[in-house]
Parts: C-alpha cells; sequence; structure tokens
C-alpha cells in the first residue's frame, strides 16, 4: 500500500481532544487505502519545560542527560496517539526513536539522521498495522544512548520517514494554513501560496518564517520529498495548504515569491583595520570559534593600507563578539582602531527563484525601500535571495512597503 507520512506539531498534539482531532485525519488517510507513518512532536510548551528543568538541574549539563530528558515529550504523545487510534479501531504502534531505529550522529541535541532501516516498521506493515507512529526528533547514536535533533526537529523526522520509506507525500500539521508571501501579522494582504520552490522555502526558513526546520527542507530537497504545510485545525483535503515542491512543478511564478524579515539582528564595525592578506581569516576565526554566528559581511576599500570591517550577528551575539574582537586584538591577531555596534537593525529579504531569469528585482527593492526614505545600511545578494539591513524602526513599513511593490497580494 502507497505510504504517507503525516507530522504533527505541538499544538496539534496539545491535549487529549487534540490528539483525538489528528487521530480523525490520520484514519480517513487509513480508510483511503494508505499506510501511514505518524510523526508526533511533544505537547506545545512540553519541550521548553523540559528544557528548562534540565538547566535548572544542571546549568553546564550533560548534553547526553540533556537528550535523555528532553525527548521525552516525543514519547507521551507517540503512545497517546497510538492509544486513540486503537480506541478508533485502527491497528496502530508507536516507535520511539530506538526501536526503528533511527540511527544518528552522537552530535548530541543537534544529531544528524544517518540512516533508518525499514525492516521493523515493514514487518508491522506487512503483519497488518496500518499505522506507525513515530516520536518525533529523537534517534539512537553509535554509542546506544539517545540523541535529539535540534529545536524543531520533528519535521526532519517526518522528511526523513518520508525519504525512507518512499512516501507518497508528507504533509506537516500545524497550526497556520500554510506558507505565506510574508508574516500575515505584519502585512495583512498576505497570501497563502499554493506552491513553493524548496529552494524558496530554504531561504524563508532560515530567514526566520519559523514554518518548518531549515534542515527538513534540505532533506525534502535532496531527497524528492513532496512537502505539504497544512493546517490541524481545518477540514483539509488533497488541495489544502502549501505544497512545497520541485521548481519545474511550479507553473505560475511571481518573479518574488517573498518577504522575509529577521528582527534581533546587530552591525558590528571594526574600523580601520590592516588590509593584509590573512586579515578576514584573523577576524572570523575568532568569532566563529567564539560561536559567533556571522551572516552578512562588508569589506570597504582600502586607504593607506587600512581597511573598515563591517559584519552581522544575532543581537544577543553582540558582547561574545566584542569580546572575541578585544582578546583578539590583546593577543596582537588583529589591530583596529574602534569597534562599532548598531543593535537596532533588521534585515529585510525578497526571495523568488524568478530573480534568476529577471533583471531588476534589486533596483525595484531599494527603489520602494527610497520612496518610504528608508535607509539601507548593508546590501547583500544570492542568486534567489536579496537582504538589507535598515533601522528596526522601520522593519514593518519596509515588509508592505517590499509586499506592495512586487505585488505579492496577487497571484502571478
Ligand atoms: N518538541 C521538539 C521542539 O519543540 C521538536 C519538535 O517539536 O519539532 O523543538
Ligand atoms: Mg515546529
Amino acid at each position: 500500500m502507497p505510504v504517507l507520512v503525516m507530522k504533527f506539531g505541538g499544538t496539534s498534539v496539545g491535549d487529549l481532544d487534540r490528539i483525538r482531532n489528528a487521530a480523525e485525519k490520520v484514519r480517513r488517510e487509513v480508510e483511503r487505502g494508505h499506510d501511514v507513518i505518524v510523526v508526533v512532536s511533544a505537547m506545545s510548551g512540553k519541550t521548553n519545560e523540559l528544557v528548562g528543568w534540565v538547566e535548572q538541574t544542571s546549568p553546564l549539563f550533560d548534553a547526553r542527560e540533556y537528550d535523555a530528558v528532553v525527548s521525552s515529550g516525543e514519547n507521551v504523545t507517540a503512545g497517546l496517539m497510538a492509544l486513540t487510534l486503537q480506541e478508533m479501531d485502527v491497528p496502530a504502534r508507536s516507535w520511539q526513536g530506538w526501536q526503528v531505529p533511527l540511527k544518528t550522529t552522537s552530535a548530541h541535541s543537534a544529531a544528524r539522521i544517518e540512516e533508518i532501516p525499514r525492516a521493523n516498521i515493514d514487518q508491522k506493515f506487512a503483519e497488518g498495522m496500518r499505522v506507525a507512529v513515530v516520536a518525533g526528533f529523537q534517534g539512537i547514536s553509535p554509542e546506544g544512548r539517545i540523541t535529539t535533533l535540534g529545536r524543531g526537529g520533528s519535521d526532519t523526522t517526518a522528511v526523513a520517514f518520508a525519504a525512507a520509506f518512499d512516501a507518497v507525500r508528507c504533509d506537516i500539521y500545524t497550526d497556520v494554513d500554510g506558507v505565506y508571501t510574508t508574516d500575515p501579522r505584519i502585512e495583512d494582504k498576505a497570501r497563502k501560496l499554493d506552491r513553493i520552490a524548496f529552494e524558496e522555502m530554504l531561504e524563508l526558513a532560515s530567514l526566520g518564517a519559523k514554518v518548518l526546520q531549515t534542515r527538513s527542507v534540505e532533506l525534502a530537497m535532496r531527497y524528492k520529498v513532496k512537502l505539504r504545510v497544512l493546517s490541524s485545525f481545518e477540514d483539509t483535503d488533497d488541495n489544502s495548504g502549501t505544497l512545497v515542491c520541485a521548481e519545474e512543478d511550479i507553473v505560475e511564478q511571481n518573479v518574488v515569491s517573498g518577504v522575509a524579515y529577521s528582527r534581533d539582528e546587530a552591525k558590528m564595525t571594526l574600523i580601520s583595520v590592516a588590509d593584509r592578506p590573512g586579515i578576514a581569516a584573523a577576524i572570523f576565526g575568532p568569532l566563529s570559534r567564539a560561536g559567533v554566528n556571522v551572516d552578512m559581511i562588508v569589506q570597504n576599500i582600502s586607504e593607506e593600507g587600512r581597511t573598515d570591517m563591517t559584519f552581522s550577528c544575532p543581537v544577543n551575539q553582540v558582547a561574545r563578539a566584542a569580546d572575541a574582537m578585544e582578546k583578539a586584538k590583546a593577543a596582537g591577531e588583529i589591530n583596529f582602531h574602534g569597534l562599532v555596534a548598531d543593535t537596532d537593525v533588521a534585515k529585510v529579504s525578497v526571495v523568488g527563484i524568478g530573480m534568476r531569469s529577471h533583471a531588476g528585482v534589486a533596483a525595484r527593492m531599494f527603489d520602494a525601500l527610497a520612496a518610504e526614505g528608508i535607509n539601507i545600511k548593508v546590501i547583500t545578494t544570492s542568486e534567489i535571495k536579496i537582504s538589507v539591513l535598515i533601522d528596526r524602526k522601520y522593519m514593518e513599513l519596509a515588509v508592505q512597503a517590499l509586499h506592495d511593490a512586487f505585488g505579492l497580494d496577487k497571484a502571478a
């Protein structure tokens, strides 16, 4: 029988009624002739509570025990979902990560999936089980210890199962009804997209549209898993939600598909560093070792052998970044005349695969921002994305102006 993967996020299994509602959707797919792999998150709020307990018990916790505790939320929902389905006369069985076994690396709290052998679950399907309920977010390391895949990791569990079992599709049920052109809380003309390309979703996911874990989109793209985001609180059918798919499967395509933003950015400038071979390595090496996630980088033209280097990072990493730079200076690895941090910036980006074949997207973006009197501080581009740093107080305005300028309220 064709396999369908259905993943339910924390709010979709937030209490027993919601688990029943989700189980109803699963039963419908079983009746339509699918064998179903259900992947569940912990009940909403549970994982945060467990993380809190670990941190209170042991501030510098052992990551193996963090995983032992934090993975447990999914065990509860997997068992409850299997019981709920059994009560509906649907043959179901729960599976914790180690029972599958979902094999991962030993990078505790951020493990990567290595392999999902099908034999155990296939055998149960052959014996008449119709639904395998899998605890998301967790696996087992080569050392035989429980691992977790990083926050939001159940999405990745779901896509990995869809790839391993050649599923017809991977449906991600959540509390929103799809992927939007931008955040509807900021722009009320935001429109739900019927389809979005993997590459675009990847950019939007990593830019802070929190619908899907970035890693899950990477996996879906690599294994060509048809991925769908849809609401668990609405009546849904085969056309509901947003399909994340290959570029070739999208017929009508706007040049720009979405506007993304990230509020908590900071811009740091090292003033007057020596412009010599190795200077970038001497600056960004220590930053990376200090765990600073550098995003944009701009190096100015040099004058008399000295230049300014500007980079952006999350605002809560500014102190750490400054500390790393001062230490590198004290150690004689770099030299600069000043270090300026601007902690009131936000990043706004337009994303779209249509940019590959259309000129003038950047100009249109800059025009729209200029018309609102918004000053651009840093610009970066990739093949399908243009990002700018601006003053945070203009972020909403910029998102709205760009949404308008690219006509995103209307389908192509
Ligand atoms: N419960 C885990 C978390 O909150 C995994 C997930 O829900 O995807 O990060
Ligand atoms: Mg999630």
